[in-house]
């Protein structure tokens, strides 16, 4: 297998490589194999990147937006056309399987280069009237802004940070996950085929330092990290003593409360999808799964053999479900927060293995796990574990439930499943979360905002929200009179 890109970094329109940097290795989860070998940037790539982002901006920023959106659909259109290749590339990338990202990476960046494309040509300043004198405010692009990327979500992660941006006239810099760096390289080749001027979309590869780095650089503007929460901490006080702007996409340990008027295939599909997408490496999931008294007995039959039911193994079978973990790192991890789970006295329903694959014995797969009798105060129901690992937990009432739900220092996301829609309204009005889903779990569409709260983040992704997020406003004041001065 082998997926190794031109050279490690791309910047004003080209490869570029710099083997100074420290090696890094891609390896396919599946297997454990290496499938490309690239290099961390050199502080002299780093340079160069936000040098070149620079220096095509200002130009850029005096297109008209309509002319912007004109070249990120187009380069939409190649995404689209493209999208076998590259959710195969993905697949490699991420370990994630090929059902899911034929339908979810390239083809969730390309949603994002069409909508932000369309929609940049509407965004507008105000006007004031103020008796004879007006003013009006005008939205201007900030500048130099940084992408930096986790390792879940790739490619989607590096159009729905670099869409809003370069819409709004920004240039960026994006650095992956060191753990997945290939696909942002897919992208940046794409928008210079669609026409983008060279320097405005750049890819530095790295690991932390080179994030950090970056996002200290008394060139750039802001800062947008999609990471963990100890991360986000770390990059919003960097932004925070150059005084950069920032959006943080951070992690979770979401509730999903399923009511005992729920559908329960509906409510059980959701869960699933809320617990075991992407093996379970959604910053989003529903992680911690409140089941009422009621329907408890019913969900969790119907739960644990649909479970039982995925199908686990190589990632490029258009028939396997579920792929496996990202690194051998993250498989210990998870792996771990199972053994604690059945030390704290969690019930283990399903899973909690690591399945037998013949072929992909040097994979880092784990099976679908659920925990059931799980209580507040366990690990496994407050520290995000960012593996297919469900906790279920019971409630009575819907007050106990808010109350509950809400106890967490994150606030990324919720859902509820019921049928009453006075109280689906009432109870997402009291969750602490950014982005809540009623009868469903984890869809974000590109028209509509996504964040979190709490220590969750700062900011949103997706929408027009995140063009005010990649803008400034100037305010104008306009004199049509003469100047009364008292001197
Ligand atoms: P991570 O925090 O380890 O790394 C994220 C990125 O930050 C990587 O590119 C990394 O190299 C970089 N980085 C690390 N230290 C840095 C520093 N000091 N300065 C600048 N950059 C630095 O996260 P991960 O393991 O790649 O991803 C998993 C985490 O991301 C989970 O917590 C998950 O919930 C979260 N996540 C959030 C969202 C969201 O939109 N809210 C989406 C996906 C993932």
């Amino acid at each position: 297998m082998n997926a190794q890109p031109k050279a490690s970094h791309y910047i004003n329109g080209r490869f570029v490589e710099d083997e100074g940097g420290q090696p890094m290795e891609v390896i396919y989860p599946a297997t454990g194999e290496v499938i490309a070998r690239i290099h961390a940037a050199t502080p002299n790539i780093v340079e160069l990147a936000v040098e070149a982002a620079r220096a095509a901006q200002g130009a850029w920023a005096r297109l008209k937006p309509v002319e912007r959106g004109r070249i990120l659909r187009r380069a939409s259109d190649l995404l689209r056309e493209r999208n076998a290749e590259l959710a195969r590339l993905e697949t490699l990338d991420t370990g994630k399987a090929i059902q899911e990202t034929l339908v979810a990476d390239p083809a969730s960046a390309a949603d994002a280069l069409e909508f932000f494309g369309g929609a940049v040509a509407s965004v507008t300043g105000d006007y004031v009237d103020l008796g004879g004198p007006f003013a009006y405010t005008r939205r201007e692009a900030l500048g130099v802004c940084i992408g930096i990327g986790a390792w879940n979500y790739p490619i989607q992660g590096a159009a729905w940070k670099s869409a809003p941006a370069l819409a709004m006239g920004n240039a960026m810099v994006f650095k992956p996950s060191e753990n997945t760096p290939l696909s942002a390289l897919a992208l940046a080749e794409i928008y210079t085929e669609a026409g983008l001027p060279d320097g405005l979309f750049n890819v530095v590869q790295g690991f932390g330092e080179v994030g950090a780095a970056l996002a200290s650089h008394p060139i750039v503007a802001k800062v947008s990290l999609t990471g963990s929460v100890p991360t986000g901490r770390k990059v919003l006080a960097l932004a925070g003593s150059h005084m950069k702007q920032a959006t943080m996409e951070l992690g979770g340990k979401s509730p999903l409360i399923i009511f005992d008027d729920a559908d329960i295939e509906n409510a059980v599909g959701g869960a699933l999808l809320a617990n075991f997408y992407s093996t379970g490496q959604v910053c989003s999931n529903g992680t911690r799964v409140f089941v009422q008294d009621g329907i408890r007995e019913c969900f969790l039959d119907r739960l644990v053999t649909r479970a039982k039911a995925i199908r686990i193994g190589d990632p490029l079978d258009p028939d396997t479900q579920m792929g496996p973990l990202i690194n051998a790192q993250q498989h210990e991890k998870v792996m771990g927060y199972i053994e604690i789970g059945k030390a704290e006295g969690a019930t283990l329903a399903c899973g909690g293995g690591v399945p037998r694959l013949q072929g992909l014995e040097g994979g880092f797969f784990v099976e679908p796990t659920i925990f059931t009798d799980v209580v507040d105060d366990m690990r496994i129901a407050r520290e995000e574990i960012f593996g297919p690992v469900m906790s279920v937990l019971a409630f009575s009432t819907e007050e106990e439930a808010i109350e509950r739900a809400n106890d967490t220092e994150f606030g990324l996301s919720a859902g509820i499943f019921t049928r009453d829609l006075p109280r689906a309204h009432r109870v997402i009005a009291e969750l602490q979360a950014g982005t809540c889903w009623i009868n469903h779990y984890n869809l974000s569409p590109a028209e509509i905002p996504f964040g979190g709260v709490k220590q969750s983040g700062i900011g949103r992704e997706n929408s027009l929200a995140a063009l005010h997020h990649y803008s400034q406003l100037k305010t104008v004041y306009v004199e049509t009179g003469n100047v009364d001065s008292p001197y």
